[in-house]
């Protein structure tokens, strides 16, 4: 129901087709039954079925049952394409561990086949629905690496795998350390792709000072691997 207009008390709209079917043919359900209902922007809602047909379905809103969120600090995931199977698994697990936006990245050693944005944004609008958020991240078309750095703004918190390598002793501090130390504002969370930041990328991002590396075990993990555990320890520490 996401072009819907405001969601308001009696307001009656039509789902679309792929709803539509689902709930008549998947869900059998039938004129009179209620539903739960959420576009992503005006919170949940108790809708009851207004007319049902094999290709048509109109709900009718009862009442609101959730408000929407507001936009607190769910971090944005900064995410080098990595293989498509590989971003479909980040992009639905991002959207159940809170992430706000996820931003695709194309990095010096992204080595990407192409990127359907809109399939990657029905999997986030799949994933909030299973996961109960009202709110569904924005799946943002990718972008290349320096040129988002020139403009962003917000605490960037990169992984750096290389610093568990480093003679032995980590050299940069573990993600929970990090976050422990960090105020209110803009977070994003930046995960490299398979062959990882190259020197070059490495040393823009040391040289930024919004920017901190952030050691995320011991092991070499994959993207998506490293993506997950940076939004885990995120949720650990914030609490969202
Ligand atoms: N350079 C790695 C290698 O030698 O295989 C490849 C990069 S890794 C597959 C993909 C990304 O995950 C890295 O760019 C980094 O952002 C993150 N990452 C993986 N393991 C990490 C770790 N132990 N600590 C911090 N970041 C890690």
């Amino acid at each position: 129901a996401e072009t819907t207009p405001p969601f308001a008390d009696g307001l009656i709209f039509p789902l679309n087709p792929d709803q539509a079917r689902y709930v008549a043919a998947v869900m059998r359900l039938g004129e009179g039954d209620e539903v739960s209902v959420f576009n992503g922007r005006d919170g949940e809602w108790r809708g009851r079925l207004h007319s049902v047909s094999k290709k048509h379905v109109h709900v009718e809103l009862v009442a609101q049952t959730r408000a929407q969120p507001a936009a607190g600090n769910a971090p944005k995931l900064l995410i080098a394409l990595v293989k498509r199977a590989r971003l479909e698994a980040i992009i639905e697990k991002a959207t159940e561990l809170g992430a706000g936006e996820i931003q695709l990245l194309i990095t010096r050693r992204t080595n990407a086949d192409h990127t359907n944005v809109a399939r990657l944004q029905l999997i986030a609008q799949e994933a909030a629905e299973q996961t109960e958020r009202l709110d569904v991240p924005q799946v943002l078309a990718p972008v290349k690496l320096e040129v988002y750095l020139k403009t962003a703004a917000e605490t960037l918190i990169y992984g750096d795998e290389d610093s568990t390598h480093e003679t032995g002793e980590r050299t940069i501090p573990p993600m929970l350390e990090a976050l422990s130390g960090l105020g209110e504002g803009a977070v994003s969370i930046l995960i490299g792709p398979e062959g990882g930041f190259d020197a070059v990328e490495r040393q823009t991002l040391s040289a930024l000072p919004n920017a901190m590396a952030v050691n995320l075990g011991p092991r070499i993990l994959r993207a998506d691997t490293a993506a997950l555990s940076a939004l885990t320890l995120y949720q650990a520490a914030k609490g969202d």
